[in-house]
């Protein structure tokens, strides 16, 4: 069968431009806004899953995608423009791809990222197998919900609770929830850190990717973090620590026996949240690495306590 030339030509003129930009992946991200802003854009308006997703090489051969419509071609433009200016793929389109899911992302979360799959991946390791009552999940700073949806996800009987003191964020992390079938097993709670919990919650496993960065560093950031990622979700302070200093003492109270606390940290602090841990009467605390080797996660227990 021959491709209807229209569409290929199209995608090979959107990759030209994206190149043109200077856009590293301008293959991948031409086919991505073609598949996303028009053969899947009533899919993902409508925010339902479950549909097959139609993908540009059926497309290319099917008689019923020759046309693109001025509407869509001025949609993809506009993407064009915006991605010329910096901005990342997943803001433009208003969601990205996290674990075994795709989240919706807003001005007022952070883009959920590669290197916090290896928290999921240690909760895993520590839990291999849910008891069947269920376990019980906090997550500090639930952003657009990534990390504690993908946990509820692995563990069909689990319940969580998600804090942020953002409500654009939670907003998002319930459009999330509602998204993925999870509502009725999740609250999201508008709070600084744990100030709204009740002192006697217990929780199994504690999670949490805090703002990091040192503050002096912001200004030196890739543009698409430093311009586009909400500044409440990034700072952490004069050395990047001060969330995890703020936690640590507390999270034994909320720590049910023999629960686990997993921290994301960035680059050269997982040692000093370690010894943070420690002082606090921490009975284990393991580090694990990321992809590229740096020191990603700190798993924190008290054991039974
Ligand atoms: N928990 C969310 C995430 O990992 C948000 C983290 C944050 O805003 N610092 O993406």
């Amino acid at each position: 069968m021959t491709p209807k030339t229209d569409l290929a030509a199209y995608y090979a003129h959107i990759r030209a431009l994206l190149k043109e930009f200077g856009v590293e992946c301008a293959e991948l991200e031409a086919r991505i806004l073609i598949e996303d802003l028009w053969l899947n854009a009533q899919r993902n308006a409508g925010q339902k899953l479950g549909e097959p997703l139609k993908t540009l090489n059926e497309a290319i051969y099917s008689a019923e995608a020759a046309f693109i419509p001025d509407s869509i071609r001025e949609k993809i433009n506009q993407a064009i423009v915006r991605r010329a200016q910096g901005e990342p793929l997943a803001r433009i389109l208003g969601y990205r791809e996290f674990w075994k899911d795709r989240f919706l992302i807003s001005p007022a979360t952070l883009e959920p990222r590669p290197d916090t799959e290896i928290l999921i991946e240690s909760v895993l390791k520590k839990f291999p197998i849910e008891p069947a009552e269920g376990l019980k999940f906090l997550d500090l700073g639930a952003g657009s919900g990534c990390i504690l949806l993908s946990l509820l996800g692995e563990y069909p009987h689990s319940f969580g609770y998600g804090i942020d003191i953002s409500p654009g964020a939670l907003e998002c992390a319930r459009a999330n929830a509602d998204r993925l079938g999870c509502s009725a097993r999740v609250e999201f709670i508008c709070s600084n850190w744990c100030e709204k919990l009740s002192g006697d919650s217990k929780f199994d496993v504690i999670v949490s990717n805090p703002p990091y960065i040192p503050c002096a560093e912001i200004g030196d950031l890739a543009r698409n973090v430093r311009d586009f990622d909400p500044i409440l979700a990034l700072d952490g302070g004069a050395d990047g620590l001060d969330p995890y200093r703020e936690l640590i003492g507390s999270l034994k109270q909320f720590l049910a026996p023999n629960g686990w606390v997993f921290f994301e940290c960035g680059i050269g602090q997982a040692e000093k949240i370690a010894m943070m841990a420690k002082k606090s009467g921490a009975v284990e605390v393991e580090i694990t690495k990321d992809l590229s080797g740096i020191e990603r996660v700190v798993e924190i227990s008290y054991g039974d306590k």
